[in-house]
């Protein structure tokens, strides 16, 4: 599980920073790919990557702000093009389903997979056997969501020696025993799984937050939380602005990881007023309060590892 992030910039795009996009890579847990955001230019910036659109299963749009929702139509499009069959489902906030129906229908575009809108309201969005998935509202200019992934814990692996000093050879019979709490043996011993498997994997917890104001009260929807994305628009000393805005500081995004205990923070939505020595600045001021910081840049990979 990987994050990809693909523009970082807000508002308007820089060389440096195009606008928001960052990606979700599942390919080894579900052989897809979400997305979360979808600004001017993100097609281009695909492909600069080995990201399949093909392989997009959802599409998240935190709110419909310009910079995050122009690549949308095109992105969709090209899918079609590409030879994308699957369906997709793309979740954001009210008015989201009209931007997509008039944009499709407007342009003559008709797309060859079946394509999903959902319009969200805070709470839990879906479930299925891996994830749970659920929306929080934050405070923006408009109507602003953040997005929780909660992986679900997984089943330990099976522990070989375990089986064997059970006399129980590798075979099918592994994958039967690894399926049920119980087994029974043909010598009519019942084996119990919990016996014979090493501990649970525990599920990661990956936090996307849209544009906001800085939610100190959030701290514990997100205590514990692997990741958290949050945006920064500002350097530390510019609260006032923040505020006015409805933007949040490095400070603040940084307050709000240590307070809720998250494990990395990880930040984007970086004003084009920023750039070199200036980043590295924001960058000392998040560590200063909470050291396990990344300022993300376009192309930044980041890997989402277990915390065991
Ligand atoms: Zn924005
Ligand atoms: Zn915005």
């Amino acid at each position: 599980m990987e994050l990809f992030f693909l523009g970082t910039g807000s508002g308007v795009p820089s060389k440096e920073r195009n606008v928001s996009s960052l990606v979700l890579r599942m390919l080894e847990e579900r052989g897809t790919t979400w997305v979360f955001d979808c600004g001017e230019g993100t097609q281009q910036q695909i492909l600069n990557t080995t990201i399949r659109p093909r392989r997009i299963e959802a599409i998240f749009i935190t709110h419909l702000h310009g910079d995050h929702i122009y690549g949308l139509p095109g992105l969709l499009s090209s899918r079609s093009f590409q030879g994308g069959e699957s369906p997709v489902t793309v979740y954001g906030p009210r008015g989201l389903k009209e931007y997509i129906d008039i944009s499709l229908r407007l342009s003559g575009t008709h797309l060859r997979y079946p394509l999903y809108v959902e319009e969200v309201e805070e709470g839990l969005l879906f479930e299925d056997k891996q994830f749970i998935v659920e929306a929080v509202r934050l405070e923006h200019g408009l109507e602003s969501f953040g997005y929780l992934l909660k992986e679900k814990d997984q089943l330990g692996e099976l522990l070989p020696s375990k089986l064997q000093e059970l006399g129980i050879q590798p075979g099918p019979l592994y994958q039967q025993i690894k399926s049920r709490p119980e087994t029974e043996l043909e010598d009519g011993r019942i084996i119990q799984r919990n016996d014979v498997t090493g501990p649970p994997k525990k599920g990661r917890k990956v936090a996307i937050l849209g544009d906001t104001r800085c939610l100190p009260e959030l701290a514990g929807t997100l205590k514990d939380f692997d990741v958290l994305v949050h945006e920064a628009t500002f350097a530390g000393d510019q609260e006032e602005m923040a505020f006015n805005y409805f933007h949040s500081t490095v400070k603040q995004a940084a307050s709000l990881a240590k307070e809720a205990g998250v494990r990395e923070l990880i930040l984007n939505h970086i004003s084009s007023r920023y750039q070199g020595k200036a980043v590295q600045q924001l960058l000392d001021e998040a560590r200063e309060i909470f050291p396990n910081t990344t300022i993300s840049k376009d192309f930044y990979q980041h890997y989402i590892s277990r915390n065991h």
